[in-house]
Formats: C-alpha cells, sequence, structure tokens
C-alpha cells in the first residue's frame, strides 16, 4: 500500500499542480492521496471526480496536519519517503524500499520543506540532483518503485475505460 501525502499546498496557486500530484498518484500505483493544511474543495472534488469516472481503489485525505500524519503513519508500522532534491539516488534507495513489505508515504513538498519531514523520513530520496518538480519526481520513483508495472493496475468500479488505439480515440463503458 502506497498513499501519497503533499506538503505545503497554496490555494489557487497550487491547485492544477496539487490536483497532478493526486492524479500521477493514483495512474502509477499509489491508492491515497493526503492533503496536509487545507482541505481545497476544488483539488479534492476533482481528484473524487476521476475516481467516480475512472475507478480505484483511491482515497482522498484533506486538512490533516503533515507531522501528526507522519507519525501515525510510523506508530502504525509503515515507512516514509520524502522525495527531495538532497536525498539518496533512486535508484540506490527503491530496492531496498521495494523489499521492505511496510506500507509507505511518499511525501512531496511545494516550496520550503521543514527540516522534521527531514529527520522523521525512513528515506529522503532524490530524483536526480537537480532541482524540478514534485509531479517528475512522484511519476518516476512510482515508475520505479511498481517497475512499470502499474500498466496492469485493474482499476475497479468508475464506468470509462479507455481502449489503446493508434488513432485515439476510443472510450468504453465499463460493463
Ligand atoms: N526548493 C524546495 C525545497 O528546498 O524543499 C523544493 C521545491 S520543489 C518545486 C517541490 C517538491 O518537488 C519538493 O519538495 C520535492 O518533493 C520535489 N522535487 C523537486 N526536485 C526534486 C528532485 N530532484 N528529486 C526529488 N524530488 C524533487
Amino acid at each position: 500500500d502506497v498513499y501519497v501525502l503533499r506538503l505545503g499546498h497554496r490555494r489557487e496557486r497550487d491547485k492544477r499542480v496539487t490536483t497532478h500530484v493526486a492524479l500521477v498518484a493514483r495512474a502509477f500505483g499509489a491508492t491515497g492521496f493526503v492533503l496536509e493544511g487545507v482541505c481545497d474543495e476544488g483539488v479534492v472534488e476533482s481528484v473524487k471526480g476521476v475516481v467516480a469516472r475512472w475507478g480505484g481503489p483511491f482515497t482522498v485525505e484533506c486538512g490533516v496536519s503533515g507531522r501528526r500524519y507522519v507519525r501515525m503513519w510510523r506508530e502504525g508500522g509503515g515507512e516514509v519517503v520524502h522525495l527531495t532534491m538532497y536525498g539518496v539516488n533512486v535508484d540506490d534507495a527503491v530496492p531496498a524500499i521495494a523489499a521492505s513489505p511496510r506500507r509507505k508515504l511518499v511525501v512531496v513538498g511545494a516550496e520550503k520543506v521543514e527540516r522534521f519531514y527531514y529527520d522523521e523520513a525512513d528515506w529522503n530520496v532524490s530524483v536526480g540532483t537537480q532541482p524540478h518538480s514534485e509531479v517528475a519526481a512522484l511519476a518516476i520513483f512510482l515508475d520505479r518503485l511498481f517497475r512499470g508495472e502499474w500498466r496492469f493496475i485493474d482499476y475497479s468500479g468508475g464506468f470509462l475505460r479507455v481502449m489503446e488505439s493508434p488513432r485515439g480515440k476510443r472510450v468504453e463503458r465499463k460493463g
């Protein structure tokens, strides 16, 4: 089980990026998205809308304290992976993370991330040492963690499914 915790969301400014963090989480194999601090209805409703149409399982939580969530996660036996350009390279970290049976909480930031998360994380993982984007970092981390197997995820529920097609655009209603 992999959940993604999004820190430091600013209403308006981060609406699209935060929504993309959640959609990338869902598309590449995570089963939960947690928004720290605010409950931005725009983000929450659009992610829930995608789950309603395209399926799950995918849970959405919001308005939590990031610190408390991380502590609870660890107390419950889970491990915490913080994505940061200052961490250990993803290729070096992923084998041990993938081998561990513990539930994983992947933490991504917006602006500056507090020291707390660097200290509390079981892993500080970098996707290269250049500054880029939480969306890109999350996509690559999950792809490595699941070794590309996200393409075989069988989303249940929802009512829409895309049929691959060389000329686009075939969408089917699920049985
Ligand atoms: N400068 C900020 C800091 O010092 O924490 C990070 C800003 S960056 C736009 C937002 C988020 O993208 C970071 O918190 C991190 O989760 C992710 N990120 C950006 N570049 C990354 C990299 N090279 N490796 C892993 N994560 C990265």
